[in-house]
């Protein structure tokens, strides 16, 4: 494409993703295709010869929009968000633009030192205290397995990277029964063996209960186990239950563990002084991730990964060959070290982008509308007499499900939940997406979109009554 065509449907483009931003409400949240028809409508074979931008991005309107779930639709309260705003989509463009690799300092002198500086604004932001160093990751899934990875090796002494794992590394994993599947995954892939992995009871509201925790690293003493590392949650996938931190990281001091607590989701709620409360006993742990791009106004992928230990993290992950080597490695971040793969984006434009164009004032009155809309929701739900809270609203996620008061057996509830959920995400004017909770079919709304408003809360609300009359 010769660069005056560039500059012409660039600008275009960008008419289009401003509109697309404005009426997004108007198309269905939930995608209405079914399996396989994109791929059907795909030809088998790629084009030999060049086509024109204007067919390329005809057939995007035609066949890919239609095959988006909208998660910047307002009416998005499915899953976690994965919220954006238009200060990030800008900063990604340039980023697009630019094209840097930013492994080392050199690679992108800039990237390097403006991710240090904006890494240090978001832990002040948080109120991390400063022994925190942060780093981005792509995602908390990531970010995850480098704590683990990390305490892998320090509590080996460094041995597992050097010499693979020996008799005493039989390491155990600690977290609950409704911490993130991540966790799983990283305890397979750091070699420490799934059936090495603890999952601890909770207690009514879902959260870890500790007493069961000490439990189950005394019992594993017994048996010779070396207990290496408890991951919390605080803000559950499921409910956003909040794991007790202080009475954890006393647990893991007792017993020389390392402490990762995932706050993928509510750790943005931290910008709030009023919600400090939730991290209480944060300064004991190791490492603590949280995701600008759930609920942060940062487009994905941006994970903000913070480590009480640098040099540990470094020493795990180092690498230096010849061709890497520059005279200023001892004054820089490599950010190559810092994780897990050599090439790295240019996250920290976005996160700048977006901090500046909203002030940390900004962004925190967004997310305390955001808790606050949440709050009245429930509230609402509690006193309906056909509906009925599964699980505390200490946030900005509600779990509900509809009980009328003449039906009592848990698999008819179960299944006309789940009746009710199809509705609602088949009618395109919402989505919701649900849990588990006990044996319980929860519905689930998170409010934490960019551009919700109360009446896009109040309109969903009126659906799910109006529709649960159909069942
Ligand atoms: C969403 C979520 C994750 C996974 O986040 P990714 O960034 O997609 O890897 C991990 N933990 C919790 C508690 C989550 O809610």
């Amino acid at each position: 494409m010769e660069l005056d065509q560039f500059r012409k449907h660039a600008h275009e483009l960008v008419d289009w993703m401003a509109d697309y931003l404005t009426h997004v409400r108007d198309y269905p949240v939930k995608s209405q295709i079914q399996p396989r028809q994109i791929l059907d409508t795909l030809p088998t074979q790629p084009p030999t010869g060049p086509e024109s931008f204007n067919e390329i991005f005809q057939d995007f309107q035609k066949i890919i929009l239609p095959g988006m779930t909208h998660w910047q639709h307002p009416s998005f309260f499915g899953y976690f968000p994965a919220n954006s705003s238009p200060p990030s989509v800008l900063a990604e463009m340039l980023t697009a633009t630019l094209g840097a690799q930013c492994m080392n300092w050199q690679t992108s002198p800039a990237a390097a030192e403006l991710e240090e500086r904006v890494m240090q604004w978001l832990r002040e932001m948080i109120g991390l205290p400063s022994e925190f160093t942060g780093v981005i990751q792509d995602t908390a899934s990531t970010a995850t397995l480098c704590s683990i990875l990390t305490a892998r090796e320090k509590l080996s002494a460094y041995a597992v990277n050097e010499k693979g794992f020996g008799a005493d590394t039989k390491f155990t994993v600690y977290c609950s029964t409704e911490a993130h599947s991540s966790v799983e995954k990283a305890v397979k892939i750091a070699g420490l063996g799934r059936e090495n992995l603890r999952k601890v009871r909770v207690d009514d509201q879902f959260a870890l209960d500790p007493a069961d925790l000490d439990l189950a690293i005394q019992r594993d003493l017994k048996a010779g186990y070396r207990p290496l590392c408890v991951v919390a949650t605080l803000g559950t996938t499921g409910s956003l239950a909040l794991d007790p931190i202080r009475q954890i990281g006393e647990i893991c001091r007792r017993h020389n563990m390392w402490l990762h607590v995932d706050a993928a989701m509510a750790g943005t709620a931290l910008i709030l002084p009023e919600f400090q409360w939730i991290a209480d006993g944060l300064e004991m742990a190791d490492t603590f991730v949280f995701n600008p791009h759930k609920w942060m106004l940062t487009n994905f992928d941006c994970s903000a990964y913070f480590v009480r230990d640098k040099d540990a993290l470094l020493r795990t992950f180092e690498i230096l060959p010849e061709y890497l080597k520059t005279p200023v490695d001892s004054q820089v971040n490599n950010y190559r070290d810092w994780g897990i793969q050599l090439g790295r984006r240019f996250r920290a434009l976005k996160l700048w982008f977006v901090i500046r164009a909203y002030g940390a004032g900004g962004i925190q009155s967004i997310v305390r509308n955001h808790i606050h809309m949440a709050q009245s929701l429930a509230a609402k739900i509690q006193i309906s007499p056909n509906f009925e809270l599964l699980a505390s609203t200490p946030l900005n996620l509600v779990c509900f499900r509809l009980h009328p008061r003449y039906i009592d057996d848990p698999a008819r509830l179960n299944e006309l939940n789940e009746r009710l959920e199809r509705l609602l995400n088949d009618s395109g004017k919402l989505f919701l997406t649900h849990t588990k909770l006990g044996d319980a079919y929860a519905l689930r709304i998170v409010i934490g979109q960019t551009q919700v408003r109360q009446v896009d809360v109040d309109l969903a609300w009126e659906m799910i009554q109006k529709t649960s009359q159909h069942l």
